[in-house]
């Protein structure tokens, strides 16, 4: 099983996915992984410092969109992949619908260009489930203060308010389109309100 957590900056996802990770395996013993976009092997976390560097913000979208894709498509061969066919519960922060929110919407390089150039990275591998934190840019921004680098919250000042309001639209737009995939939390809620309400999800779909 290939579920996604996906959300706007300071949803909470990476907090929610520790707690989850921890509640899964003690309740369902699952063989699970959790791992992340983009990065979750070494090569993929190099083109995330490329791509993250404060020091590049002047890169060009669809150069970010590319870089992007190809870190996906290396962590998809090299771990997400071996994991599913060995029957293993893969766990991912962040996944193609990031890219359509933040470089297609986000960027405005358009969700149908991205959406092609990560059909070519993923072959179509779409995840059985996305679990989409929501959360407006406002509440999201205030939250994101601690537990960042530097070089993390220089970026994301760089970044403007309609950037921010762009790409949480377009997530919206996503749950709509596919709302067998995509269940949306409301991520305004404590942590451990949404925690609990992914792994009821998770677990009514997958539990039996
Ligand atoms: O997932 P995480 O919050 O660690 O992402 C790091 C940064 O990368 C975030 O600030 C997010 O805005 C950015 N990002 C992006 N496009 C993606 C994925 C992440 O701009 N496709
Ligand atoms: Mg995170």
């Amino acid at each position: 099983v290939f579920v996604t957590i996906e959300g706007p900056d300071g949803a909470g996802k990476t907090s929610a996915i520790k707690k989850l990770e921890r509640m899964l395996k003690k309740n369902l013993q699952v063989d699970l992984i959790v791992t992340r976009e983009p990065g979750g092997i070494p090569i993929a976390e190099k083109i995330r410092q490329i791509i993250l560097d404060p020091k590049n913000m002047e890169m060009d979208e669809r150069t970010e969109a590319l870089l992007y894709a190809a870190a996906r498509r290396q962590h998809l061969i090299e771990k997400i992949l071996p994991a599913l066919e060995k029957n293993t519960f893969v766990l991912c922060d962040r996944f193609v619908d990031s890219s359509l929110a933040y470089q297609g919407a986000g960027r405005k390089i358009g969700v149908e260009a991205v959406a092609s150039i990560n059909q070519f990275a993923t072959e179509g591998l779409t995840p059985d489930l996305t679990l989409y934190l929501d959360v407006d840019p406002e509440t999201g921004l205030n939250r994101i203060q601690k537990g960042r680098t530097q070089a993390e919250l220089d970026r994301l000042d760089q970044e403007s308010a309609v950037f921010h309001q762009r790409v949480q639209h377009e997530y919206l737009k996503l749950a709509e389109q596919f709302p067998e995939r995509i269940v949306t939390i409301n991520a305004r809620k404590g942590l451990d309100q949404v925690v609990t309400e992914c792994y009821q999800v998770i677990k009514q779909k997958y539990a039996d």
